[in-house]
């Protein structure tokens, strides 16, 4: 028999850690059997949430076991609606369910909020944009009624737990590389919006058949708004899969209702840009989806006292953006005065001796040698790794030509960026005259020199993307040649500021180890100009900024 659950079954107790899985396919022995043991090793868990597929598609055999109480779920477990018509039958109420002891369906779309607070949401299937939406999905309508519900009041900060089954659609973009799912192809914007709307501490999902725990992602817009919590979120894989991809997490929080202000908005070190914000299809998801007709009918455990029925006018400010989502992005915007911007007045644009259109080229300010160039994107960026695709492109294109160009006067570059104690990027382009030495006499020095200063630096791949090795907001330095060949340090605590100019100063390459630092080389404006006169004179051949 199914019944409907009381509110007190709800409760989710205080700050016992919790458990999330991810498509349990009909595996219940396993997971349990697992469970089971963790709780041997670990103590007991608050309770196990499962995304994506709850039943499997094969013979109920090990299903009618615990529906029928010879066997029972070791820990109170809530469970998501169907993905797909076949396994429709075992949801029967949209409201949620006992499906078998200690086993719960949460129902098609709701939220509770356990004693202590703690605020889950969940919505249960996939998306589906066409009327009538068949039982096993969600729909634009049932996204925007559970934001209305929750986001309307001014007092809205976020929920701690979201659970959806599929992905939300873009949630890569901006952070760790998520394996073989690639998420501008998979997934669900509609649960991206949720998502955005939502504002979880953590958000929970399945169906790739694929662990992916992403960097936390910020959900305010940085200089623009007042910080904000973080975001996490963790796909969970398959129940039993062979690669032993992890199906299981545990996890402990603080309700957010409960907690300091300041310490929620923390931001982690490695915390990562909006993934839905800037991926400029996202803006218009506001758009997309309609506003509610009728509040949809609640769950009768949904917390009615306070925001319920109140729409805002507008959707804040996901709205604002969407009549601007096709004008071109403008460069970001410095948090104070900014050497490096170039529309800044601080900027000393007698320095600039090529502007492109998302970067510039300046000469170094004390220079090691005359030519000592810096690629600066226009806007401002911290590092390499927060640079959009477009930019990047251009700093490519920047670095090839100044490759060809000092080849033509029997140079090679050496370039090398230090994110720490930085606040816009600077990528250093220092020419070494072929007759100097070797690329690998260079290659040395940075080693040599690195391992005496106990400074690590690791060799990596031709090519690789230094985004695919240092986290948005980590401190690095890395040196990289003209052979494409990088070295790669992570900054943990110190960093000498100099040592990039210290190696090439060093008798080992330049040889003019007096101009190590660049204080030391300064001259007047009257000849910064020359300098920079020249040097523009020389590039204008090989300037690809001119072509067309
Ligand atoms: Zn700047």
């Amino acid at each position: 028999m199914q019944r409907r659950r009381t509110r007190l079954e709800f409760v989710c107790r205080g700050w016992k850690p919790c458990l999330v899985c991810g498509d349990v396919e009909g595996k219940f022995d396993v997971l349990f059997n697992r469970i089971r043991a963790i709780q041997k090793k670990s103590g007991d868990f608050d309770l196990l949430l499962c995304v994506g597929n709850f039943f499997g598609s094969t013979p109920d055999a090990e299903w009618e076991e615990y529906k029928t109480g010879i066997k029972k779920a070791p820990i109170q477990t809530y469970v998501l609606g169907a993905n797909n018509q076949e396994t429709v039958k075992y949801f029967q109420e949209a409201d949620g369910c006992e499906l078998a002891e200690n086993i719960t369906y949460l129902g098609r779309k709701g939220i509770f909020t356990g004693s202590s607070g703690l605020q889950i949401v969940y919505l249960s299937g996939t998306e589906s944009l066409n009327e009538p939406v068949p039982g096993y999905s969600f729909s634009p309508k049932d996204v925007s009624s559970l934001k209305t519900m929750l986001c309307s009041t001014s007092q809205f900060k976020g929920i701690d737990i979201l659970l959806t089954s599929p992905w939300p659609k873009y949630v890569g973009n901006f952070g760790n590389s998520s394996g073989e799912v690639d998420t501008k192809k998979c997934g669900s914007a509609l649960i991206s919006s949720l998502a955005t709307g939502l504002k979880p501490r953590y958000h929970f999902a399945a169906l790739e058949k694929s662990y992916y725990e992403r960097l936390p992602y910020r959900n305010h817009v940085v200089l623009q708004e007042n910080a904000q919590h973080a975001t996490r979120f963790i796909a969970l894989a398959n129940v039993g899969n062979p690669e032993k991809k992890k199906y299981l997490y545990a996890f402990s929080i603080v309700p957010m209702k409960l907690m300091d202000a300041a310490e929620l908005v923390k931001q982690p070190p490695d915390v990562t840009e909006n993934p839905y914000r800037k991926s400029g299809k996202e803006a218009s998801l506001g758009k997309e989806i309609p506003a509610p007709e009728e509040e949809s009918a609640c769950q009768f455990f949904f917390d009615l006292n306070e925001k319920q029925g109140r729409k805002r006018s507008s959707m804040g400010r996901e709205s604002k953006a969407s009549p601007h989502a096709k004008q071109p992005r403008k460069p970001p915007q410095p948090p104070g005065p900014c050497w490096f911007c170039l529309a800044s007045p601080e900027v000393e644009k007698h320095l600039v001796v090529n502007v492109g259109t998302h970067c510039y080229l300046a000469l170094a300010k004390g220079g090691l040698s005359d030519d000592h160039v810096l690629i600066l994107p226009i806007g401002h960026y911290q590092s390499v790794v927060e640079l959009s695709a477009e930019v990047v492109e251009e700093v490519e294109k920047y670095k090839d030509t100044l490759k060809c160009f000092f080849k033509s006067k029997g140079k090679r570059c050496v370039l090398f960026e230090r994110n720490y104690k930085s606040h816009h990027l600077q990528l250093q382009v220092i020419p070494v005259p072929l007759s100097c030495c070797a690329t690998d006499d260079i290659k040395d020095a940075f080693i040599t020199q690195a391992q005496e200063q106990q400074i690590e630096l690791l060799e990596i791949p031709e090519h690789s993307d230094i985004k695919q090795i240092a986290q948005p907001g980590a401190a690095y330095f890395y040196v990289e040649f003209d052979t494409g060949e990088k070295l790669f340090h992570r900054i943990k605590k110190n960093f000498p500021l100099q040592f990039g100019r210290e190696v090439l100063a060093s008798e080992a390459i330049l040889n003019i180890p007096n101009k190590s630092d660049w204080r030391q080389c300064q001259i007047s404006k009257e000849e910064e100009e020359t300098l920079a006169r020249r040097f523009r004179k020389d590039f204008e051949p090989f300037d690809f900024t001119l072509d067309d």
